[in-house]
């Protein structure tokens, strides 16, 4: 069989197993609830314009054109890391092109020959790719089942140098939380355990000053590597982690994604900064976005018996991919963009819909959110 021709078998049969992908558009005028633009910073023209107008310098720059380690190291990748260490108080950060950069690049730099990796069932694929190019061995403990990792660690951690325990702290498909105190005990009762946890979906949305859920809950500073995505909540794009010096430095001499790689353009670096400066006066739009959100996992819960989430990411479980499709167009009609998700991204049988809720949700187009439902 020829190439193009094997191509097209390979498409058929995704399409036959339902697992076919495509690029969509969101009609206008729709209320995006399929983003992830969660405090609604993304068409909010004022604080844009307020950017450009004091953007000044190198930072007007849209191109670093070159690596961070050739002549890539702007001033504005500089400001970011210093201004990301002082938030977090940790002694160093660093930033990534994006998430999916940090997440396969970290492990690999990082992970010894006598390290094990516990990962949680339900990471992200990044998280995966990275485990996957470490080579190291590791086990994958339930999800969100802190028990279950603290069984691996009993059996194996002392036969290691190094466990790294790798979770989300918000995870995207049922917007169920870790819960982060429990994880720091696991490191202090194991002394050889690195804690890694991805916040993608939690910085800019929790915590009083919008730096996520570990510091929310007060342990941050017991994770050794907090990653954030700047393409979520912060609406800009690129990915950091606050970690020590000695984490910092290793990955600059050894992390393929973030050695072979352009920096990220100035102007971004300075929006990512603007942003996160402005972060902890946004607390009117966190409010308002986690009030929608408890209202709407209510909601579910009295409809369908069960909502796990306690974020602004709202799964309303519906079990065929029928009725899920349904579903989903009965809201699409009503003027609300939300999707099905269907297995193989989630479990047989509970094919659901995923309100991805964002700040920029008015009170009248929740309240008719919820007659929809
Ligand atoms: C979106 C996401 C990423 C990837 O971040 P990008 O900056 O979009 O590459 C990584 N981890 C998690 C948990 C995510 O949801």
């Amino acid at each position: 069989m020829n190439f193009k021709d094997r191509l097209i078998q390979d498409l058929d049969a995704l399409r036959c197993n339902g697992m076919y992908r495509q690029l969509s558009v969101v009609p206008d005028g729709m209320v995006n609830l399929s983003g992830n633009d969660y405090l609604g910073l993304l068409e909010d023209d004022a604080l844009r314009e307020t950017f450009y107008a004091q953007l000044s310098g190198s930072d007007r720059l849209l191109s670093a054109a070159s690596s961070r380690l050739l002549t890539g190291n702007v001033p504005a990748a500089i400001a970011l890391e210093s201004l990301l260490a002082e938030r977090y108080g940790t002694e160093a950060a660093l930033v990534f092109g994006s998430g999916y950069h940090a997440n396969t690049g970290i492990l690999p730099a990082l992970v010894g020959n006598k390290s094990l990796i516990l990962s949680d069932r339900l990471n992200h694929a990044s998280l995966i790719d990275g485990i996957r190019a470490t080579g190291a061995d590791f086990y994958r403990f339930r999800h969100n089942d802190l028990a279950h990792a603290r069984s691996y660690l009993e059996r194996y951690a002392a036969s290691y140098d190094e466990v790294f325990v790798v979770t989300e702290s918000v995870f995207s498909m049922d917007g169920d939380c870790t819960d982060l105190q429990a994880l720091v005990q696991l490191k202090r009762d194991f002394p050889n355990v690195v804690l890694y946890v991805d916040e993608a979906h939690g910085v800019g949305v929790f915590g009083d000053q919008g730096l996520g859920l570990a510091t929310l809950a007060g342990v941050h500073h017991e994770i050794d590597l907090l990653v954030g995505t700047f393409g979520k909540a912060l609406c800009s794009t690129g990915a950091f982690v606050v970690c020590s010096n000695a984490i910092r430095e290793t990955l600059v001499n050894k992390m393929r994604p973030f050695i072979f790689t352009t920096a990220l353009p100035p102007v971004n670096l300075a929006w990512t900064h603007f942003v996160i400066q402005a972060l902890p006066e946004m607390h009117a739009r966190r409010t308002h976005l986690l009030a929608m959100a408890s209202r709407l996992t209510e909601a579910i819960r009295q409809k369908t018996g069960a909502c796990v989430s306690s974020s602004h990411i709202v799964p309303y479980v519906i079990g065929s991919n029928e009725a899920a499709i349904a579903e989903a167009k009965r809201f699409q009609d009503a003027g609300f963009y939300v999707l099905p998700i269907r297995p193989p991204t989630v479990p047989k049988g509970t094919a659901r819909l995923r309100f991805s809720l964002s700040a920029a949700v008015t009170d009248a187009d929740f309240e008719r959110l919820l007659n929809v439902l």
